[in-house]
């Protein structure tokens, strides 16, 4: 089965996740204003052994430097840390990929992206790479929501009316994310910045009767196990996805942005609710995936969005998987 022009996508460690090939290519503008190029596809395909995982490219948030970001770091230390890291130092690069998967016959998504620009303008191209990758969102039966930041519900929700996009899909959230934000008095409680999310939140979805709420970590889709990951919220999770002996952990927010939170697992940033004990999960997390050799992708990793980690010093090294072109089908070790 070789093909001339199946692509590949490999990367450091025991396993190596290969990309499937897709002709249909979609053409998007470079949002206005935008200095990051697009990539040159908007969505990638791989194996997490017999499960099928899509990597769809939403945008990116090039977020102007703010001495705020890092609460325990500069804004020169956080340019030394993008261009050790071979990223503009201009501003902080933040990419957002969401995460389909295709279990058997059914369709389950990770997060919901952006909702078309509603959390940057600039990142709202998830509903036309799922239509290039020929996925049908209507057929999306699961949806494992990792926390309650725009970036990843603004997609569950219409501009405007907030009517439910997937009304279709059972939506799977820790019920301690679910609980926190919907309580009495929550809205009143929230920093200023996050009051107009709360008041959304709360005028959406205890209206919805499509929620799961998750009391323990247990597995949420076939092969898929919700683990909490506390910090960057109070319910946080990240989602273990295993088949065979392949696996693949869904980090969503632990790591953020790895070119700074991988060197630098220590900074606190002001998108951490919790910042020390986000530190906390985020070790934990890497050292496991480091551990147990396996890949892991996130929400705010370069895109596709798939990299693996080693130890190096204090920190951490991450390597991106990047896509490369190999006549040959099947997987090889990277760099190859
Ligand atoms: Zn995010």
């Amino acid at each position: 089965m070789n093909h001339p022009s199946r692509r590949q996508i490999v990367s450091a460690g025991a396993f190596a996740a290969a990309l499937g090939l897709c002709k249909s290519l979609s053409y998007v503008g470079p949002a206005w204003g935008q200095k990051t190029p697009d990539p040159p596809r908007g969505f990638y395909t791989y194996k997490v052994g017999a499960i099928q995982v899509f990597a769809l490219y939403d945008g990116i948030w090039e977020k102007p430097h703010d001495p705020g970001f890092i609460k325990n770091a500069s804004i020169e230390e956080t340019q030394t840390a993008l261009n050790n890291a071979g990223l503009p130092t201009e501003f902080v690069s933040i990419p957002l990929t969401v995460v389909v998967l295709k279990v058997g016959s059914t369709w389950v998504m990770v997060d919901s992206g952006s909702g078309g620009g509603q959390w940057q303008p600039t990142a709202g191209r998830l509903a036309a790479n799922m239509r290039a990758a020929g996925i049908d969102p209507h057929k999306i039966s699961i949806i494992l929501i990792s926390h309650f930041h725009p970036d990843h519900i603004f997609g569950l929700m219409e501009k405007g009316s907030n009517a439910p996009v997937f009304p279709q899909a059972e939506l799977v959230v820790s019920a301690t994310e679910y609980k926190w934000w919907t309580e009495t008095g929550r809205v009143e409680k929230l920093p200023e910045a996050r009051k107009a999310l709360g008041q959304r939140i709360n005028a959406a979805f205890p209206g919805w009767k499509n929620f799961t709420l998750v009391d323990h970590e247990r597995e949420v889709a076939p092969g898929i196990r919700l683990i909490d990951a506390p910090g960057h919220t109070a319910g946080h999770s990240v989602f273990h996805v295993s088949s065979g002996h392949h696996q693949l952990m869904i980090s969503n927010d632990t790591a953020y942005v790895p070119a700074l939170l991988g060197p630098h697992p220590e900074w606190q940033g002001v998108y951490d609710q919790d910042g020390p004990l986000a530190v906390t999960t985020r070790r934990k997390l890497i050292d496991r995936v480091i551990a147990e050799k396996m890949m892991i992708c996130g929400a705010h990793f370069p895109f596709p969005g798939l990299g693996s980690f080693v130890k190096d010093g204090s920190g951490y090294a991450f390597t991106a998987a990047t896509p490369v072109t190999d006549k040959k089908p099947g997987l090889r070790p990277y760099p190859g």
